[in-house]
């Protein structure tokens, strides 16, 4: 086995693999930019070298940096992480000539896997069930529209050379077809500098379902099951499972079989994911193969109990496989979320920032894991990919498993950027995944015009309502013991509140219990126990016996509450209070319909309008990109252009006004 390894990566994959080295007596070595000084990786490695600047194509994507960074530690292996150089086949022929080993496939596997196009042909010929489409280059958008017509609508454009969800449109006609061909390749071009562009027919109510491989060099290949990522946002995933809740024992083992072959036909080596979309009927097709560990391998690990960054490790040395197809084991459920540093109400714009409190949930290891590469008082950087974790649950099934995230979601707390916890709460709480029908269009269709916490269903609506008196309740025993000094002068606090919710008013008393309170509310007793002392973020307490943990934070005289995906602003008042303020008069929000503000942080690349044009509703307006994607600003209404106030090629700041209209 290795002595010391390399790792050519950052942020949670990095200190993945460090963990597993370390459990296997490896030495660790970190590289790191201008932008990561401080990051975990580098403080959980055995020594870290500074390999350039913050942006990802001056230090970790820099090949020379990465081996110099090898000779100077004496590194014998490189563990490349997801991302970056993990799909290069250069990088791993410079590094076998060196002498590094790569802790991953062959270089000749990585290059006839990584392009759409080559694949495709490659599968279709080792038997694998491939979407049918045009197998060749398209090269302009009338051949596209050609091409279409052939396959027949709705039909998907994507990048030959693409990833991470990029560079991909869905057309149901000929404007479409042509819009999204330029799209497509303008994205292409920006993120991979290859706008080779290929047309396959769109699946339609997809679920992506893959197959984990491992192989070693003596020709064994085995799959460790499928892996559902159907819960996705632009087509990157955002909630993974296995095992999936839609396939049989005999479809499993068909796309098992399928995978191994086309791993054979590549004489594949290590960890590897072929990616499969499956139609409503069960019919499967290849989508790609991803040759190296992917963002979701724990759900594997905690199903199958193995250790994937061990077995890669153990395969590069050159051990075989020490298990074979029939040790494979399935135990229980497992559920991944992928936690963002995103707003979920400003259409998941990336948000960056420093975390002020960082606080992952606990528990028992065979229950949750957090990969993280972050830590409290760290920092989210506009350089990178902006996940902070992934949260990982294991249950008995699949009911025990979600059960378990949605617990974990709540004790989740996370302050100084903006997340979407709540989002990931509510889409593991919604009905329609509970029962499994989930597919890749299921964010798009629950959650049309975005995500808004204060619209997400409340399983029982006198929960908030109780948690609110109570934690009022704290606040006025705590102010009462404390300026109640005098003998004689004791405050009094009343029993008798009113929580104010979305414009109801709810009236409930309030009685100091054993271990918490006693609180009447709608001609119900309910017993609410807590050790919650004011101020402390996270509410823990059981509500007749049921525990619930409620995130806490006041705004002057507003408590703001989340649970479950729900967001809840509540105000408690004195029964009298609450009269008073029905006759408060109500404050206008300022009109902003007028103008066309930028929605992210972003390059204006495009005005598509003059001063004085008259737009129609769904017009072309302005194009602004932002990480990587062009996105479209289309009229909400129709309108006349009365001012232009920002140029193509000018970095918008959120909400700068683009346009005015009259
Ligand atoms: P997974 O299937 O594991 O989610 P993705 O395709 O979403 O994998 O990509 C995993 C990570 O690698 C993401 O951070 C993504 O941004 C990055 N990535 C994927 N392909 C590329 C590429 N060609 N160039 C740069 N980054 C990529
Ligand atoms: P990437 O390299 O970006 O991961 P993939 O080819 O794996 O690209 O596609 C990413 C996602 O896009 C898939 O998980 C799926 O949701 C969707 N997708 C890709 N091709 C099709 C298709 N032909 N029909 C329907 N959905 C598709
Ligand atoms: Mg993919």
């Amino acid at each position: 086995m290795f002595k010391k390894i390399l790792i050519a990566n950052r942020g949670e994959i990095a200190c993945r693999v460090m963990k597993t080295a370390r459990r296997m007596g490896i030495q660790t070595v970190a590289v790191y930019s201008d932008a990561d000084r401080d990051a975990l990786h580098v403080q959980l490695a055995d020594e870290a070298v500074h390999i350039g600047a913050a942006p990802s194509s001056e230090s970790y994507l820099v090949m020379e940096r990465i081996i110099q960074a090898c000779r100077e530690s004496g590194a014998e292996a490189v563990h490349p992480g997801y991302g970056f150089l993990s799909e290069n086949a250069d990088f791993c022929e410079a590094l076998e000539r060196e002498g590094i080993r790569f802790i991953g496939p062959a270089p000749h596997a990585i290059v006839s896997m990584g392009d759409k196009i080559a694949s495709k042909k490659l599968a279709a010929e080792a038997g694998v069930n491939t979407i049918p489409g045009f197998a060749g280059v398209i090269r302009d958008a009338e051949q596209a529209v050609a091409v279409a017509a052939e396959v027949g609508y709705p039909v998907m454009l994507k990048a030959s050379a693409g990833g991470g969800g990029k560079g991909m449109r869905v057309a149901w006609n000929d404007v479409e077809c042509r819009e999204g061909f330029e799209r497509a390749t303008n994205e292409a071009l920006s993120s991979f500098g290859d706008g080779r562009i290929l047309i396959e027919k769109y699946i339609q109510q997809p679920r992506h379902i893959e197959i984990q491989v491992m192989a070693d060099g003596f020709g064994n290949t085995i799959y460790l099951n499928e892996r559902e990522c159907s819960i996705q946002r632009r087509n990157q995933k955002v909630v993974e499972e296995a095992p999936s809740p839609f396939l049989d024992r005999s479809t499993r083992r068909a796309m098992g079989e399928q995978a191994v072959a086309l791993a054979s036909a590549v004489q594949y080596r290590s960890a590897g994911t072929v990616e499969f979309i499956v139609d409503a009927d069960h019919n499967f097709y290849f989508l790609e193969m991803n040759t190296r560990l992917q963002v979701e391998h724990p759900v594997t690990e905690m199903t199958t109990g193995l250790d994937l960054v061990e077995l890669m490790l153990r395969v590069a040395a050159g051990e075989k496989l020490p298990l074979t197809q029939a040790d494979v084991r399935l135990d229980g459920w497992a559920l991944e979320c992928r936690v963002y540093a995103e707003d979920p109400f400003r259409n998941f714009l990336p948000s960056t920032g420093r975390l002020v409190r960082y606080r992952p949930p606990a528990g028992d290891e065979s229950e949750i894991r957090v990969d993280t590469g972050v830590y409290e008082g760290g920092e989210v950087s506009i350089y990178y990919d902006p996940m902070i974790a992934k949260l990982i649950t294991h249950g008995a099934d699949r009911d025990q498993a979600i059960d378990r995230m949605r617990q974990a979601l709540d004790e989740y707390y996370i302050h100084g950027v903006r997340h979407n916890i709540g989002f990931l709460n509510a889409v593991v709480a919604h009905p329609r995944f509970r029962e499994g029908r989930i597919t890749t269009g299921f964010i798009a269709e629950e959650y049309p015009d975005g995500f808004f916490p204060e619209h997400v269903p409340q399983e029982d609506p006198a929960k908030p309502v109780l948690v609110a008196a109570a934690v009022h309740r704290c606040y006025m025993d705590r102010a009462a013991r404390i300026s109640g000094q005098l003998p004689g002068h004791e405050r009094i606090v009343h029993n008798d509140w009113v929580v104010l919710i979305d414009g109801q008013m709810h009236h409930l008393q309030v009685h100091p219990g054993e271990a918490g309170y006693r609180l009447e509310y709608q001609g119900r007793d309910y017993c609410l126990d807590t050790d919650w002392r004011s101020g402390q973020p996270l509410f823990h307490a059981t509500i007749d016996g049921e525990t619930v943990c409620f995130q806490v934070e006041r705004e002057g005289l507003w408590y703001h509450l989340a649970y479950h995906g729900a967001e809840i602003r509540a105000l408690v008042m004195t029964a009298r209070a609450a009269e008073l303020y029905a006759l408060m008069p109500e404050k206008m929000a300022p009109d902003l319909s007028r103008f066309l503000l930028s929605p992210m942080p972003g390059l204006l690349v495009k005005v598509a309008v003059e001063p004085g044009q008259k737009v129609v509703a769904g017009e072309e307006l302005a194009v602004v990109e932002a990480m990587k994607m062009e996105n479209v600003l289309r009229a909400e209404q129709d309108a006349v252009v009365a001012r232009v106030a920002a140029g193509p090629g000018e970095s918008l700041t959120v909400d700068q006004v683009i346009l005015e209209f009259e």
